[in-house]
């Protein structure tokens, strides 16, 4: 995908339009980033509206991050957040008692229905989430991001009305970070980023992170020194080597990358709210 200039203001323009008449604004982000898939545009909506955010796919997070970012997120004044995966229908339907706490008490919803709008870079789980919602099959749903999708307003149970968000809405590119993040989440497309650098980019994270879950998911008989190390010592286990007993990298990266958007590498989390903070300091300070 291409995020032109042209698009995003066409996106921002439609949102735009449309706050006035939302009471609440809902914001699916990945668990396992938080930050980096916010959109960059929404923060400029903060305030303005009570705001829910969905930290979705939890089931694929590390769960003490995330009960970290839940805590993070709603330090914001008027924000709300909730971990969730799609398998918790029963937990989904609490999103609308959420939304309707939310509001100031005493609003009468037989007569008037509470309209939220629902934000979410492509591949978060957005439509997911909206047909279970709405019990129904309705948002189409898929593995590749930009999925086409037209504007929608659906009437949920509970006199809700959905607007899902009109056009697409970019992902978060800087700092660098947040692209090799959102890369090993597949919320970029394949195309636009080499496997080997966001391996390596796993690679030091999870040797940083997580060493125990790395060294027993990849049967590493010992720790690697360093990133380029344990992709060579993977491809030895895995027997991803080329004619002359060469590691076959880019058959190394496909696999870890691949592991980890499964979820059989375990329950790891890119980020932390006090990674983020660093890494948002550091581009300030370099302005
Ligand atoms: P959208 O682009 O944001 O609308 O995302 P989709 O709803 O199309 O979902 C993208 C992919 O994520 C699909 O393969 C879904 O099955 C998967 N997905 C959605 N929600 C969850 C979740 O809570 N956990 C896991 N593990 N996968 C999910």
């Amino acid at each position: 995908i291409n995020w032109f200039p042209g698009h995003m203001h066409k996106a921002r323009k439609e949102i735009k339009q449309l706050m006035p008449k939302i009471d609440v604004v809902i914001e699916v982000l990945d668990a396992r980033l938080p930050y980096s898939s916010s959109n960059p545009l929404v923060p400029l909506l903060r305030g303005e509206k009570p705001f829910l955010k969905i930290l979705n796919k939890s089931d694929l997070a590390d769960p003490a991050v995330t009960k970290r970012w839940v805590e993070t997120l709603q330090q914001e004044p008027g924000v709300k957040a909730i971990a969730l995966h799609q398998k918790q229908k029963g937990e989904v339907k609490r999103i609308l008692e959420l939304c309707q706490k939310m509001m100031p008490e005493g609003r009468n919803y037989i007569i008037k229905p509470l309209n939220a709008l629902i934000l979410g870079i492509p591949n978060v789980g957005k439509s997911t989430l909206i047909n279970t919602l709405a019990d129904r099959a309705i948002a189409q749903t898929g593995n590749t991001p930009a999925v086409t999708k037209i504007q929608q307003r659906i009437k949920l149970p509970s006199n809700i009305v959905l607007y899902d968000t009109p056009g697409f809405l970019w992902p978060r590119l800087e700092p660098e970070a947040c692209g090799y993040r959102l890369a090993l989440s597949a919320a970029i497309k394949d195309s636009i980023f080499e496997y080997e650098d966001a391996a390596l980019f796993m690679a030091e994270y999870l040797l940083d992170r997580y060493p125990a879950i790395t060294q027993k998911h990849f049967r590493l008989t010992e720790l690697p020194v360093d990133n380029i190390e344990m992709l060579e010592m993977i491809a030895v286990v895995r027997g991803h080597m080329r004619k002359g007993g060469i590691p076959d990298i880019h058959k190394v990266a496909t696999a870890m990358i691949n592991d980890y958007r499964s979820g059989v590498l375990g329950k790891v989390t890119l980020e932390t709210p006090e990674m983020v903070e660093a890494e948002l300091a550091a581009v300030e300070q370099a302005q």
